[in-house]
């Protein structure tokens, strides 16, 4: 289901909606190398009428699957915008861009697009895995992989002595 809002019950005062949108309705042509969404979108949000079109305001809040642009990492980031805050217009307005007019079915009006935008907006460029990651090895990476594994079982077996004595 899309999210839709009642423009008849919208002269009548603010309404109020949340739920979840699923990925794949959200954005569906959305590729990206390094990030996948595929977890729905939760929204809640106010929608007001006003002269020219619907002030939407309220917060989304998602995770997407990323790699890390910099070690290739596979991880999931957390996606939050906390002040949206649009006018999304009813009608084009001459010298407006048609991109901003929301999809209208007789009385009902499609918010999809403005959380499609903002959700958009609020993704990285370059995904990291953390604001620090200092990424591969710029060198000796097949040897860097071979001490990391020499290394495991070594802090495996010291644990296990610390733990019968
Ligand atoms: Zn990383």
């Amino acid at each position: 289901m899309s999210l839709q809002v009642n423009l008849r019950l919208l002269e009548k005062g603010i309404l109020h909606l949340d739920g979840d949108i699923p990925a794949s309705e959200l954005a569906p042509e959305f590729h990206d190398e390094l990030m996948r969404l595929v977890h729905p979108v939760e929204y809640d949000l106010e929608v007001e009428r006003q002269p020219d079109g619907l002030l939407v305001t309220g917060t989304l809040r998602t995770h997407v699957d990323c790699e890390c642009a910099r070690c290739l990492k596979p991880f999931v980031l957390p996606i939050r915008v906390d002040d949206l805050s649009r006018l999304a217009l009813l009608e084009a307005v001459d010298g407006g861009d048609a991109d901003e007019v929301l999809p209208v079915d007789g009385d009902f009006a499609d918010l999809t697009p403005v959380v499609r935008e903002d959700i958009l907006l609020a993704l990285p460029t370059n995904p990291l895995c953390s604001p620090n990651c200092r990424g591969l090895a710029p060198k000796g990476v097949a040897r860097g992989s071979q001490v990391r594994e020499q290394a495991g079982p070594n802090t495996a077996w010291s644990a296990l002595d610390k733990l019968k004595l």
